[in-house]
């Protein structure tokens, strides 16, 4: 039987213009997610962060994407409005150039799941804080694309990097493994 035809995409939209730099996004993150629930707060654990400037009156809410090994050895910078922005002020890494999304007890990096839980909350604790408006929760339907075959080159590709990660008998372990698995 055919699967639905679309998805749900869910964004925050942010506007960077009403962001006042309170802050309540991030004590409100690391509350929703502290062990158990609303334990602590602490914005070091937050999956989303002010990028701070006060002496340029920019502030820039920025959510968690995901791990990076290495810093940019070159960055882009943004002149927006007369005002210029570094690129990692729009990035959503977890990178080793700053300690934002780095988890600060286990160091691990830590990144936005939408507050997904059960039960689901109507819209996400940061959007929920932010009296300002500078964060608007919106959900939207798009096509399901048909996934294309992968290509023989692009699975060579693919093993190539693991091989270059993990060296080539783990790799052939791994699947040997879950070769083994999928017959039972
Ligand atoms: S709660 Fe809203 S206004 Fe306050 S820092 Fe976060 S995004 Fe900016
Ligand atoms: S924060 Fe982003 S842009 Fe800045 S160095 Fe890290 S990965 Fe590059
Ligand atoms: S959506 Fe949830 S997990 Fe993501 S930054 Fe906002 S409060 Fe944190």
């Amino acid at each position: 039987m055919a699967g639905p035809t679309t998805r749900t995409v869910k964004e925050i939209k942010v506007d960077i213009d009403k962001c006042t730099g309170c802050r309540a996004c991030e004590m409100a993150c690391s509350a929703y997610h502290a062990q158990p629930r609303y334990s602590s707060i602490n914005p070091a654990k937050s999956r989303i962060r002010v990028v701070t400037d006060e002496l340029n009156d920019e502030y820039v809410p920025i959510r968690a994407g995901d791990y990076t090994r290495a810093e940019c050895s070159g960055r882009h910078v943004y002149t927006i409005n007369g005002k210029e922005y570094s690129e990692c002020s729009f990035c959503r890494a977890s990178c080793p150039s700053r300690e934002y999304f780095i988890e600060p007890d286990s160091g691990l990096p830590m990144k936005c799941d939408m507050c997904e839980s059960v039960p689901a909350l109507d819209e996400p604790m940061c959007v929920k804080v932010c009296v300002a408006d500078a964060l608007i929760y919106v959900e939207r339907e798009v096509e399901r694309e048909e996934k294309p075959q992968p290509t023989r080159g692009q699975i060579e590709f693919g093993l190539e990097s693991l091989v270059g990660q993990f060296g080539m008998e783990a790799v052939i372990e791994s699947l040997v493994k879950m070769s083994k698995a999928r017959e039972h």
